[in-house]
């Protein structure tokens, strides 16, 4: 997504928030993954990356034009996933904690938020509003409802834009947050991987999520894109194998689009680096040969 970051009503997670988490440790990355200090590139580019409030931009996606972008998680990033190279640092927050800890804002008062952004930036030519923020927004307690609020306040002052969520489809596995999604007009899913493996080291689950229940999650879903990272160096999912395989599971999905990227900041994590243009065309084009899909690289 870009990549995901950190994120805000009542305390609790409901059960619907929580359907099919099921928490687990943390998977330790390699010892030598250490956490560099973040730099003014780091900081300062071209997506929509450390939201501190609910609405933040508008700034310019490279994929989805001049974008608003709500953030539902507040200030600390909340994610079921650690990938290793996300914009947002490491995820410190435990899936355990985030029931009881974090003070979520309720749907009324991320809809509030959400107008007066938009009241304020009505002339800037606004294309699109992204729902991605600090992290894993279907973490967010109360998606469903604030999903709707969002789309009414859309509606009402500029519904020439189009309402697009990023998730790293790791609870698609819950009918409320399924339901959550159909409201938006793009689901983007993250898909890194095409084996079970490759899954573990890029995107570095702290729920018992996989390749399998998330490939399962998009079937119920109408329509999706499918946005993927590729990194190189400590973690690698550009080997010949692990493309062939990434390949054949997108095939299999069939999404509407597929994004495909390079990293642009400074990973969170030494030994680690954005694969190269050339890597990234080469996945397209095997992408397109073998399976007919047409994608979008992002260097
Ligand atoms: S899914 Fe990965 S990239 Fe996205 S916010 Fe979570 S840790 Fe970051």
């Amino acid at each position: 997504m870009p990549t995901h970051r950190k994120h805000s009503s009542d305390l609790s997670i409901p059960a619907q928030g929580m359907e099919g988490i099921e928490l687990c440790e943390k998977i330790r990355l390699n010892e030598n993954m250490a956490i560099p200090s973040k730099t003014a590139e780091y900081e300062h580019l071209d997506e929509l990356t450390n939201p501190t409030s609910v609405f933040y931009g508008p700034l310019p996606s490279r994929r989805f034009g001049l974008s608003a972008g709500i953030n539902l998680l507040g200030q600390d990033k909340i994610c079921s996933f650690d990938c290793p190279y996300c914009e947002l640092g490491r995820t410190e927050v435990r899936m355990k904690h985030i029931k009881k800890e974090i003070p979520f804002k309720s749907p009324e008062e991320i809809q509030s938020a959400f107008r007066d952004g938009l009241r304020n930036h009505l002339t800037d030519g606004i294309q699109s509003v992204v729902v991605s923020g600090n992290g894993e927004p279907t973490l967010y307690p109360h998606l469903y409802e604030a999903m709707e609020l969002l789309v009414v306040a859309k509606n009402e002052l500029l519904s020439s834009a189009r309402l697009i969520v990023l998730t790293n489809g790791a609870h698609l596995d819950s009918r409320r947050t399924l339901s959550a999604l159909e409201m938006a007009d793009e689901i983007s899913v993250k898909v890194d991987a095409g084996n079970e493996e490759v899954f573990k080291s890029v995107n570095s689950p702290l729920v018992r999520s996989n390749l399998t229940k998330i490939i399962a999650g998009t079937r119920k879903l109408k329509k999706f894109s499918v946005q993927a990272f590729f990194v190189q160096g400590t973690v690698d999912n550009t080997t010949n194998a692990a493309v062939e395989e990434w390949i054949e599971v997108i095939g299999m999905m069939a999404p509407q689009k597929v994004y495909i990227y390079g990293l642009k900041r400074v990973p969170p994590i030494t030994g680690l680096k954005a694969a190269d243009e050339d890597t990234l065309y080469t996945i397209a084009s095997k992408l397109k040969r073998r399976t007919s899909l047409e994608s979008l690289v992002f260097t």
